[in-house]
């Protein structure tokens, strides 16, 4: 199928959490990362840094939720290979431990992966990658008093700081979740903030909720491809309504 690249408004925000082959929600295998940034080479698709994506048409930002080490294993030597500027969301807390935050549910389909100690993290900062953060604890953001919302965004920023040594722009909600509080929160701390809500970019794009496009739904060639074609947008639109539908939200954010 074929058709004219979208001209205003196609600009996205990928997410990926860990390249692996497991198969599980949160992975895709690093063997169809790589072809995934092929395609993007060589359609000459604009891939930005995640600040700059809004003023871009067409363009593409590239994140990664959560800091898995495999980050550094497989998807940093490709991005540089291709010179693709990304942005990886970490949860200080947990740097050079696993995804085994209390949040996180114990059910097989999230399998238990390591996250890349200080030490990666300050290798692949100076070697262009952006270091967003995600938190200090990984929690539902909502759930927490505004004492301890404060403390997660708070410590963690200050945290990966001192750690890495460059100042911390960007924030990734833990599950998307993001009420006003918890926005206004975030708007203190940083410049602006990712949600998980599925939608291309828009001019009116909250900059402290931006919708992202989870990779795990355009794994297949065909859908990843539409990124630049208008079915491409029908279907993240049809999917991202479905997401909202699961969610029951679609009846109080219609
Ligand atoms: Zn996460």
């Amino acid at each position: 199928m074929t058709g004219a690249p979208i001209k205003q408004g196609g600009s996205c925000i990928l997410t990926y959490h860990s390249l692996d082959t497991s198969g599980s929600v949160i992975s895709i295998p690093p063997k169809l990362f790589r072809q995934q940034m092929e395609w993007l080479a060589a359609t000459r698709v604009a891939v930005v840094p995640l600040g700059r994506v809004r003023e871009t048409t067409g363009a593409v930002a590239i994140t990664f939720d959560d800091g898995f080490h495999n980050f550094f294993e497989h998807a940093a030597p490709v991005l540089q290979e291709f010179g693709f500027p990304a942005t990886v969301f970490v949860v200080s807390d947990f740097c050079g431990g696993a995804n085994d935050w209390p949040t996180q549910p114990r059910t097989p389909a999230v399998p238990k992966l390591e996250l890349m100690p200080w030490s990666e993290l300050q290798q692949i900062a100076k070697a262009g990658i952006s270091i967003g953060c995600h938190t200090a604890t990984h929690p539902y953001l909502s759930r927490l008093n505004a004492a301890e919302l404060e403390e997660e965004l708070a410590r963690s920023r200050s945290a990966i700081e001192q750690r890495v040594g460059m100042a911390v722009e960007t924030f990734a909600y833990p599950y998307g979740d993001a009420t006003a509080q918890v926005r206004e929160a975030a708007g203190r701390h940083f410049q602006l903030a990712c949600g998980t809500r599925m939608a291309f970019l828009s001019a009116d794009s909250d900059l402290l909720d931006l919708p992202r496009l989870d990779v795990y739904y355009l794994r297949s060639r065909f859908w990843f491809h539409g990124l630049q074609r208008p079915y491409g947008a029908a279907y993240v639109a049809a999917r991202g309504g479905l997401r909202l539908l699961r969610q029951g939200l679609i009846f109080k954010h219609p």
